[in-house]
């Protein structure tokens, strides 16, 4: 039995104070996946400290037109609000893609930004893991690595952001708020979480001690035409083996604008920034999306297990594009 405390915080600032105490100090959100953790032995803190008593549960319009959301809002409730689902369907459609109604009903926003990789060996903790034990070795690159990263992997850990709403949220261009001991800050989606590099125990770039207060979308006249698409092993409860996030803006039969990020294929979701490039200006055709999503890919460097996933993303782009360009070409 190890010993750990709880702790409701009354305010952000208390919890940012508390997560200054010493020895392993956790935010509680809905706890899906921290209290998995702890039951694994991944994840021993001292001290738990509840944040879903502080009113972050709102989901705010910005004065641009954008959207403010809490921290704590749930995964459930985000995905049901009108204007995410009008104005950001992608968005609406990776939460619903996610884990099971039970868990979107628990889960928050800032505890999904945060959840840790799904690696068997990250989670088993009687085995060697760079990311769990910095310098212990990464058994998957030459073990079970079929769920694995093929992008921006290094030689210390080919782990992957499991998410879905990561991946929308980065699609979008959102921006990340925090609060530490030095006082508030912003980081976008698109530096929040990292690369493994040679220090892969760190997921994010988020600086420790900080509570995230919430996540604020900008506007997006395309919004409306986005979707999310995931390949998994069953149609529902499963992490994807690969996603897409998209955006289109097609003006006659040209691409005028896009949005585009990959799950599940590296330590953070990949904004796919090669294909935008190629595609902006491009017609808007099944083989232009093709050519896009090769392009992306090329920087591929799977393992013998997770090869398969670079044609699968080609061709969960290409398809994802088709639809939202009108199909058919
Ligand atoms: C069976 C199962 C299937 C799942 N399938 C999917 C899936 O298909 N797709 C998917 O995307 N997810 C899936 N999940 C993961 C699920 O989405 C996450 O567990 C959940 O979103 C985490 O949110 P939480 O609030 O419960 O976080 P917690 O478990 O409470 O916290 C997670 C981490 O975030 C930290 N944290 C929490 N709140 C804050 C804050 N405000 N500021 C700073 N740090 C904070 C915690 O300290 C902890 O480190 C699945 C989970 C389970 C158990």
């Amino acid at each position: 039995m190890r010993p750990l405390d709880y702790r409701r915080a009354s305010s952000v600032d208390e919890a940012v104070a508390l997560m200054g105490r010493p020895g392993p100090v956790r935010l509680l959100g809905g706890g899906t996946n921290l209290v998995d953790l702890l039951k694994l032995g991944v994840e021993s803190p001292t001290l738990l400290v509840d944040v879903t008593h502080l009113g972050l549960d709102e989901i705010d319009d910005t004065a641009d037109g954008g959207l403010m959301i809490g921290a704590t809002v749930r995964n459930s409730d985000l995905a049901a609000d009108p204007r995410v689902r009008e104005r950001y369907p992608v968005l609406a459609r990776a939460l619903l893609s996610a884990a099971s109604a039970q868990i979107r009903n628990v889960a928050t926003t800032g505890g999904n930004l945060l959840q840790r990789t799904r690696c068997v060996y990250f989670m088993d903790a009687t085995k060697p893991c760079n990311k769990r034990v910095p310098g212990s070795g990464c058994p998957a690159i030459e073990g079970a690595s079929r769920e694995l990263g093929v992008l921006g992997t290094s030689t210390e850990c080919i782990a992957t952001h499991p998410g879905d709403m990561a991946v929308a949220l980065t699609a979008l261009d959102a921006v990340v708020h925090y609060v530490t001991a030095d006082g508030a800050a912003t980081i976008g989606m698109d530096r929040f979480h990292r690369l493994p590099g040679d220090d892969p125990s760190r997921d994010t770039e988020l600086p420790p001690g900080a509570m995230i207060t919430g996540v604020e979308i900008p506007p997006l006249a395309f919004g409306p035409t986005s979707t999310y698409r995931k390949a998994r092993d069953r149609r529902s409860f499963a992490f994807a083996l690969a996603s897409v996030a998209a955006a289109v803006q097609v003006e006659g039969d040209e691409v005028r604008d896009v949005r585009l990020a990959i799950g599940s294929v590296a330590h953070r979701p990949w904004r796919a920034r090669v294909a935008e490039e190629l595609l902006r200006g491009a017609p808007a055709t099944a083989d232009s999306f093709r050519a896009a999503a090769e392009a992306e890919m090329a920087a591929a460097t799977p393992t013998e297990e997770n090869r398969f996933k670079v044609d699968l993303v080609t061709r969960l782009v290409t398809g994802t594009l088709l639809e939202l360009a009108g199909g058919g070409r």
